[in-house]
């Protein structure tokens, strides 16, 4: 098969694997810059262009697109599903996976246990927003941040309005959540490939942060996780339409809580705390299921 895998850097951990992955399994692998696709988008014959040439031939793609360039990456990556190209994630998936609420609202309404959670425009609303979520402590969220970037932890009610306000003044989307101090600041990651979990670690977050995130100085080790654990990140990937998902769990008191999917799951510390050839397994994937034009929407999303 001939696989594009579109990202920034060939030299990324994650790009670098899959091509390595793929050429195990004697697969030829391109890696293509998603900013430096372009095309014309008014044509019968639709094409991708790329540094003067076009790009053709290809059996599937591989979307590893940052959550910075998700407009243009979506936009990319649709083209190719116009082109029947297989895409193992598909662009309206990636989409929807980027906004927080639009997620959850999904996964809400398939019924995948979350934290509670709210969402306001107006600050007259404020004060009923917090005791809607059980009140302070509570975690506030920037819709669209990513790596614990813009996720704050209010602990009393007084920093909670503040802060909710101060958001709201800057016209920033946010939702606010009720905080699980008993996850001890530790989440997991389950690393979902079409309907099982392949891979789970858990992260703990550094002392003094409740954010685990790994750029935020979180530590992985490696977690067993239950069978209900298991098929709620299975379908927790499934809601959201994605065949490679890395599936964010909390341990609650009231249940394990599926928190965040991501579309473009980072292999390096999931790999190097499971010892699992993610990447592997994710070329495995593309040989059983890419077929020509096999998509669900074929860009039609
Ligand atoms: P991002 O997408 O920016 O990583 P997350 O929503 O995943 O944002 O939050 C970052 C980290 O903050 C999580 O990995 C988790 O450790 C912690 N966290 C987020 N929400 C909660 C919550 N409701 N209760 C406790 N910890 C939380």
């Amino acid at each position: 098969m001939k696989i594009a895998i579109l990202s920034r850097k060939a030299s990324l951990y994650s790009t670098r694997r899959l091509v390595e992955a793929a050429k195990q399994r004697g697969h030829e692998a391109r890696v293509i810059d998603t900013l430096r696709c372009y095309m014309n988008v008014a044509t019968h014959r639709p094409e991708v262009h790329y540094r003067g040439e076009i790009l053709e031939g290809f059996d599937a793609v591989i979307p590893r697109i940052g959550a910075s360039i998700t407009f243009y990456g979506a936009a990319v990556l649709r083209q190719f599903e116009i082109m029947g190209v297989y895409p193992v994630n598909e662009s309206v998936a990636i989409s929807r996976s980027r906004d927080k609420l639009r997620s959850l609202q999904l996964l809400s309404r398939k019924g995948i246990g979350l934290p509670v959670t709210g969402f306001a425009h107006s600050p007259d609303d404020v004060d009923d927003l917090i005791k809607m979520v059980g009140g302070a402590p509570v975690v506030i969220k920037l819709l669209e941040g990513t790596q614990g970037i813009g996720v704050v932890l209010a602990e009393t009610q007084q920093a909670a309005e503040s802060v909710i306000e101060a958001f709201m003044g800057l016209k920033a989307n946010i939702l606010v959540q009720e905080y699980i101090r008993e996850a001890g600041g530790a989440d997991i990651r389950c690393l979902v490939v079409g309907d099982k979990v392949v891979a789970a670690m858990k992260r703990q977050a550094k002392e003094g942060e409740f954010r685990s995130n790994l750029h935020r100085g979180g530590s992985a080790s490696l977690i067993k996780i239950s069978p209900e654990e298991r098929s709620t990140a299975v379908r927790a990937a499934k809601v959201m339409g994605l065949n490679v998902a890395g599936v964010d769990i909390l341990r609650s008191n009231h249940g394990s809580v599926v928190m965040e999917v991501n579309s473009s799951p980072g292999l390096e510390g999931i790999e190097q705390a499971t010892g699992r050839d993610v990447a592997g397994i994710i070329i495995d994937f593309i040989e059983k299921n890419a077929k020509p034009n096999k998509t669900q929407t074929r860009g039609k999303g």
